[in-house]
Formats: structure tokens, sequence, C-alpha cells
């Protein structure tokens, strides 16, 4: 195990909690994280590393229009790149190295967000403002590291109609157990991606199984945990209809959905030019028979075909409520 150690990240608290953890790792001591993640090292044989890092200018970014919830939605970062290594993920394409980031100073990152609500509360604004955390990272593939959880998760809670998401394939949840909380959190909800058995398998290496991650959502349920389902990407592999109708079927007997936040489905999708990199990293993916360029300038399942699965959603669920992106 490697650690790259910036030298201004070194005497964070979290810093210092990973290097306890990893007593015989290599420590390198860096002066910016860049130059090792920016370095293209791509596809090299390399020994299991992570970079600890301080975020130089923390900062929060405007969702685009209609994704997920709406009302004033943000996305910020305490992490980069992720432990799983899922084949349609924009985030391996993008970054030129693999290692993940520990960005450490989260009293900075937390003052942006306690300074982006006080600014719009100033301003009157009364809904609910929402801060997605996992658009760079799995936050809770990380957590035994990160200890996001246990600092972000309560901070939240400082504030009146806010809301915090974050996703994960991970059924590595100790962590969120280990929070102490005598009442609900209100802010946050844990979000879980969920494929069938037989996509996780040949597309979301790494991740946790279906079962184990069922087996996590009702822990969380059972721990008074908010708890959002996202089916995504929904990927029409061959005979995916009954592949998706016997895995709706299961989740059904498995998981106490009017327990469950909101339920959300959304296709395998990318803009164009993420689109051209992926598909020139990796020429040869199954993925790309998936999708086909639409009007918008976007790349994504066939309209025909993400009807399908509405419809196959909207009959499983007959009474709840399902989020999709209409983009
Ligand atoms: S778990 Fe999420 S962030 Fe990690 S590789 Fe898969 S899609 Fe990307």
């Amino acid at each position: 195990m490697l650690i790259y150690l910036e030298k201004r990240a070194e005497n964070f608290e979290v810093a210092q909690n990973i290097l306890k953890k990893f007593p015989d790792a290599q420590v390198l001591r860096i002066d910016h994280y860049k130059n090792i993640f920016d370095k293209r090292i791509e596809n090299q044989k390399l020994i299991p590393a992570i970079i600890i890092a301080k975020d130089e200018h923390p900062n929060i970014l405007d969702v685009p229009e209609n994704y997920w919830y709406p009302w004033k939605s943000f996305f910020f970062k305490s992490s980069l790149n992720c432990v799983f290594d899922c084949e349609y993920c924009y985030l391996k394409w993008n970054f030129k190295t693999q290692y993940p980031v520990i960005f450490v100073n989260y009293d900075d990152i937390k003052n942006i967000i306690r300074d982006k609500i006080n600014e719009l509360r100033e301003w009157w604004y009364q809904w609910q403002i929402t801060f997605y955390a996992s658009n760079y990272s799995d936050i809770q593939g990380l957590d035994s590291l990160s200890w996001f959880n246990q600092e972000f998760i309560p901070f939240m809670e400082e504030f009146d109609n806010v809301l915090m998401e974050t996703r994960t394939k991970s059924a590595n949840i100790d962590s969120l157990f280990q929070i102490n909380n005598w009442v609900p959190f209100k802010n946050t909800e844990i979000s879980f991606s969920l494929n069938p058995d037989e996509i996780i398998a040949k597309f979301e290496k790494w991740t946790s199984s279906l079962g184990k991650r069922i087996e996590s959502i009702n822990r969380l349920i059972d721990k008074w945990y908010k708890v959002w389902l996202r089916f995504l990407p929904l990927l029409p592999v061959k005979d995916y209809i009954e592949i998706y109708t016997k895995f709706l079927e299961r989740i059904k007997k498995e998981i106490l959905i009017e327990k469950i936040n909101s339920l959300f489905i959304a296709s395998l999708i990318y803009n164009q030019w993420d689109f051209k990199t992926m598909q020139k990293k990796n020429p040869d993916s199954e993925l790309w028979n998936f999708v086909t360029l639409h009007d918008n300038w976007l790349v994504k399942l066939p309209d025909d075909i993400f009807e399908s699965f509405v419809s196959l959603f909207k009959t499983a669920f007959p009474n709840t409520k399902i989020y999709f992106d209409f983009i």
C-alpha cells in the first residue's frame, strides 16, 4: 500500500487517522496532489495507492436543470475517484489516474456549504436546498478511511429544509452505525444504485452483490435512515425485459417499499464529449450498442427502450411515485 501525502494535508485529523490505519504503508510526501493525480499512468500495473490532499479551493457547482430533485441543488466534493470499477462510469475515463483522492480539510468544505445556504436564505429562498455528495466518488465505498459520514451527516442537521444525498453501490455501511443519533437524521438520504445481478457481475466490477445491497438497505431502514433507491443505469442487455421483471419481483419481495423515501430510474446517459472519450478508451465495450445520439446532443438509450423500462417499473410499483429523468 502506498500513500501519497500532501505536505499541507498532513496535520488534519482525517489524514492522521488514515496514516494510523496503515502503519506499514509506504508514505511519499508530495507538494501537490495534482503532481500524481494528473499524471497519465492509466493501465500500468500499479500497487494500490491513495492520495491524501487539501482542497485549496473547495467549491460547489449548480446541478444541470432537471437533475432529480427540483429546487436549488448543488454538487460538492470531498473525494475524487472510486474504489469500484463500473464499465460505464465516466470518472475513470475523465481522470488520468485511478487513485482515490481524499480531501481532508472538511471544515473548509462545510464553510462553503454553510455560506451557500445562508446566502440563499438571505434572499428569502425557502424551498429545499439539495447537496449531492457522490458525483466524483462512491463516498460509502471510501468511508472506512474518509470518515465522511461522521462529519457531514450531523453537520447537515444544523439546517432546515436541506437535504444531502450520498449514493453508493457498497454494502460496507458500518460507519453509518457508528454515528451517535437518538433521533432519525432528517437531512440525509442514503441512495443505493441497484441493478440485476447479471448486470452487476458484468459491468460493475468490485461492487457489492445485489443481495448484500438489499441487506444493507434493510439495516438502514431499520435504523431510521432515509433510503432512496436508484435504478440506474438501466441497461437493455439480451432478454432485459425478463431479467428486469425478475429483478423487480425480488426487490418488492425483499424490501419494504413503503419505507423507501423515493424511487428513481435513469437511462445510461452521457454528453457527447464524455461519450467520445469513453468510446475511444474502450472501443469494444458492449455498452455502446445500447445508446444513440439524441437531438439534444445527449447520448442515451433510444426513447422506445427507455419507455419499455418506465412501463416495467410502473407495473411493478403502481402505487409509488417514480422519478425519472426527462432530459
Ligand atoms: S460505484 Fe459509482 S462512482 Fe464508482 S465506479 Fe461505479 S459508477 Fe463510478
